[in-house]
């Protein structure tokens, strides 16, 4: 198995001071691999800044003017928690570029599977503004990049982000050559992500909400993807999979309250990696979202090349959450999902 990761120092140009999302995680994941070893079974992957009418395929032409400004007048916040230096620009063009890079390297086959190490992260950014700690919308504008490039009919996203992807939601919501699946915490921020939310026009069916209860772990996820993820992924046939990899799902995680462990989200990443297997070559391509404690990050992302390489064992160091929360019954919202979206 030949594995990618994508990854360059300007990432850390991208300068938030003491904010969560900060230049630390992934100083602690590049770290993390280098010191267990892992960093040499992968194959780099350099990234490229994303161009201009990349961009444009997603956002609004002010928006980008808007970051470029900021960034040249030494930054300063967007929004209430979205924060920007005079490096983020450049940062942030090669984030949705490193993106791009790492679904270019998996579709010409150079890797089999690959993983964007990148910051800002994405998601939330929607057409005409920044939110949410993301500038541009790295996933959306590879995602479009592949579909136009390479003439691809159906791309699937998987957003595990504990958080609902509202900007990767609203780029696709009328397109029905991307089916986009999100698990987030609900109610929680953005306040998108309903189940009644599916898409749009000749898109209807194609945006699957599945909004779970604060204290969710491993079980409810594991349910989830087994009920809905992978039979709604069967029935679409998707020729490429995306995936925004956000690990602030776990237990130790501070800006959520879901329950999930390392070894949990290692499981989803099999999961998802025994679909692309199944049915797209194994045409598979992470992003990296949230996930805010350093070490769970670091442990994480090693657990999921674990996967991709298609080893076993994976190692746990934070282990299984202490009872916090009850387990939250989630029997009626899988059936209500399962029924709006017609799988049986
Ligand atoms: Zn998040």
């Amino acid at each position: 198995m030949k594995v990618g990761f994508v990854y360059d120092p300007i990432y850390l140009e991208h300068d938030t001071g003491q904010h969560p999302e900060n230049a630390k995680r992934l100083e602690a994941i590049i770290a993390h691999l280098e010191m267990t070893g892992l960093k040499q079974q992968l194959t780099p992957i350099k990234p490229r800044a994303a161009s201009m009418e990349e961009l444009l395929s997603v956002h609004d032409e002010h928006h980008i003017s808007q970051i470029r400004d900021v960034a040249q007048k030494g930054g300063g916040y967007l929004d209430a928690d979205t924060v920007m230096s005079s490096g983020s620009y450049e940062a942030a063009l090669y984030a949705a570029g490193g993106v791009i890079r790492a679904a270019e390297a998996v579709i010409n086959e150079e890797v089999d599977s690959a993983f964007a190490l990148v910051r800002p992260p994405g998601h939330h950014a929607i057409y005409e503004r920044a939110m949410g700690f993301c500038l541009f919308n790295n996933i959306a504008v590879a995602t479009k990049y592949a579909l136009t490039n390479y003439k691809l009919e159906r791309i699937l996203i998987v957003d595990f982000d504990v958080h609902h992807g509202n900007g990767t939601q609203a780029t696709f919501y009328d397109n029905p050559h991307v089916l986009y699946i999100s698990t987030h915490e609900y109610p929680f921020y953005p306040g998108t992500g309903s189940i009644e939310e599916t898409g749009n026009g000749t898109a209807e069916g194609t945006t699957i909400n599945i909004p779970l209860p604060a204290g969710s772990g491993d079980t409810e996820y594991q349910e989830v993807f087994e009920q809905i993820i992978v039979p709604a992924t069967m029935r679409f046939k998707p020729q490429l999979i995306m995936v925004s990899a956000g690990y602030d799902t776990h237990w130790a995680d501070q800006l959520a309250l879901m329950q999930v462990s390392v070894t949990g989200s290692a499981q989803i990443v099999k999961v998802i990696r025994g679909l692309a297997d199944e049915l797209c070559n194994g045409r598979l391509v992470f992003s990296l979202e949230g996930g805010y404690n350093l070490r769970v990050l670091a442990a994480s992302i090693k657990a999921t090349f674990e996967m991709l390489l298609g080893n076993t064992t994976i190692e746990d160091p934070l282990g299984q959450s202490p009872p916090r929360f009850e387990e939250p019954s989630i029997a009626s919202l899988i059936r209500k999902i399962k029924e709006i979206h017609n799988l049986a």
